[in-house]
């Protein structure tokens, strides 16, 4: 039984100075109780704290690591960059390179524009969306989370689920009356929306996989059915990628669905672990941004030199390494597995979705489909089963709203580990 003396001194000292003491809520570990752990360092698979202990780490700073912690080439392309300068609010080569990138690798795209995050891409390709059609309201499922900006506070997930203010004070009536509320995997929601508002919906935004109410499957049909209700009625369709994108496949979930979406947003991954975000389309789409177009959209430090031969580093090992994703799905469904068998074993009532290497574990015996009932799981014993898990060497997301993120650096024995450890939970 580890204990984190030293990461609970440091939070009470952050708390001093930074809100709740973290820099994005969920670290706080405010849904499952206690406090948070301090990193120090990390390198692969593993994470070692202020503690000085070493975790199993399931969330790869939230997605972007693909290759685990302090990988070599990532180190090596930024830490020559920054010889160079660190930043220069002017074009550079770079910046095209990582754009050729993308648009060789993920279908359906002409043309990419880089952020920083995807909160700011989400929110940018949504006023693309609302420039391009001249129409206003837009349409997300409830759960689904597309980073922090205003018009996406709409029963979100994750974080703002977890704390349990989904209408965030501070959003004002004028921009919630414009974002319309679907229930995921369910088109007649959707179709109930379209009809009631003829006209006026520039975008459905959606996460193709869900990961923000855990991992949620999309039904089958309901991908394609969102395609054709944006084609019948002049709406664009946007999948948000920034927790799929270069993690399922190197063209994202728009190759593993195979539906086309028309604005695609990425973060998370594309950084390599550095801030990036973007978001990109066709060209008839992204000539409506500026410069070229009126639609506004800026950044000092987008494109940023570090940040884009990071993303660079990354999406390049992964175009070397085409095989990473069936390795990390391949582990995903060893966890499952693993999972699956010692909770069946102990009689606790559980289910796991699991699509490719993204994967959850809900509290239910019920089959978690939409928001609903993924909030429907018991949250008491996924506290009690998350922190067995950290007592023992195993950092999970500290929320079950949380999908898991597993990085290539994971070993087959690191799983096995893992395992054992659960093995000792008595829930
Ligand atoms: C993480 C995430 C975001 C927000 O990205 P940030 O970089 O945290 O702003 C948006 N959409 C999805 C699907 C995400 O998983």
């Amino acid at each position: 039984m580890i204990v984190y003396q030293r990461s609970s001194a440091l939070f009470q000292e952050a708390n001093q100075v930074i809100p709740g003491g973290v820099n994005s809520p969920v670290r706080a570990f405010k849904s499952v109780g206690g406090t948070p752990v301090f990193v120090k360092e990390a390198k692969g698979a593993y994470l070692h704290t202020e503690d000085g202990h070493r975790l199993i780490d399931y969330i790869s700073s939230w997605g972007p690591l693909l290759f685990g912690h302090a990988y070599e080439p990532v180190l090596a392309a930024v830490t020559e960059r920054a010889k160079k300068g660190t930043s220069f609010g002017m074009p550079t080569e770079l910046e095209t390179q990582l754009a050729q990138k993308v648009v060789s690798m993920v279908p359906n795209v002409d043309k990419v524009r880089f952020v920083n995050s995807g909160t700011e891409a989400c929110m940018s390709g949504v006023r693309l969306a609302r420039g391009f059609t001249g129409r206003e309201k837009l349409i997300k499922f409830a759960g689904c989370y597309h980073g922090h900006s205003d018009a996406f506070l709409i029963q979100a997930g994750s974080g703002a689920v977890t704390f349990g203010s989904p209408n965030s004070p501070g959003v004002t009536a004028g921009t919630a009356k414009d974002t319309l509320l679907a229930e995921y995997n369910n088109l007649e929601s959707v179709k109930t929306l379209i009809d009631a508002n003829p006209e006026q919906i520039a975008a459905i935004i959606v996460e193709p996989i869900a990961g923000n109410m855990g991992c949620i499957i999309p039904a089958e049909g309901f991908l394609e059915g969102l395609r054709e209700l944006c084609d019948a009625n002049g709406i664009l369709l946007l999948f948000d990628e920034v927790m799929t994108g270069f993690r399922l496949a190197a063209g994202g979930a728009q190759e593993t669905t195979k539906v086309a979406a028309d604005i695609v947003m990425y973060g998370k991954v594309i950084g390599g672990g550095l801030p990036v975000g973007a978001f990109a389309a066709r060209t008839e789409i992204m000539q409506h941004l500026a410069p070229e177009g009126p639609v506004y959209q800026a950044g000092t430090l987008s494109g940023n030199p570090l940040a884009m031969a990071a993303g660079h580093a990354m999406l390049s090992a992964i175009e070397a390494d085409n095989k990473v994703f069936s390795r990390l799905a391949y582990k995903a469904e060893l966890l499952e597995s693993g999972i699956h068998s010692v909770l069946s074993e102990k009689g606790i009532a559980h289910t796991i979705n699991r699509y490719g290497s993204m994967i959850s574990v809900h509290f239910s015996e019920d089959p978690v489909v939409n928001f609903a009932t993924a909030a429907a799981a018991s949250g008491p014993r996924f506290n009690s089963y998350f922190h067995h898990m950290l007592a023992n060497g195993v950092y999970l997301p500290p929320s079950a709203f949380e999908a898991y993120f597993l990085n290539d650096a994971l070993s087959e024995s690191d799983i096995d580990f893992t395992i054992e450890a659960l093995k000792s939970w008595n829930p």
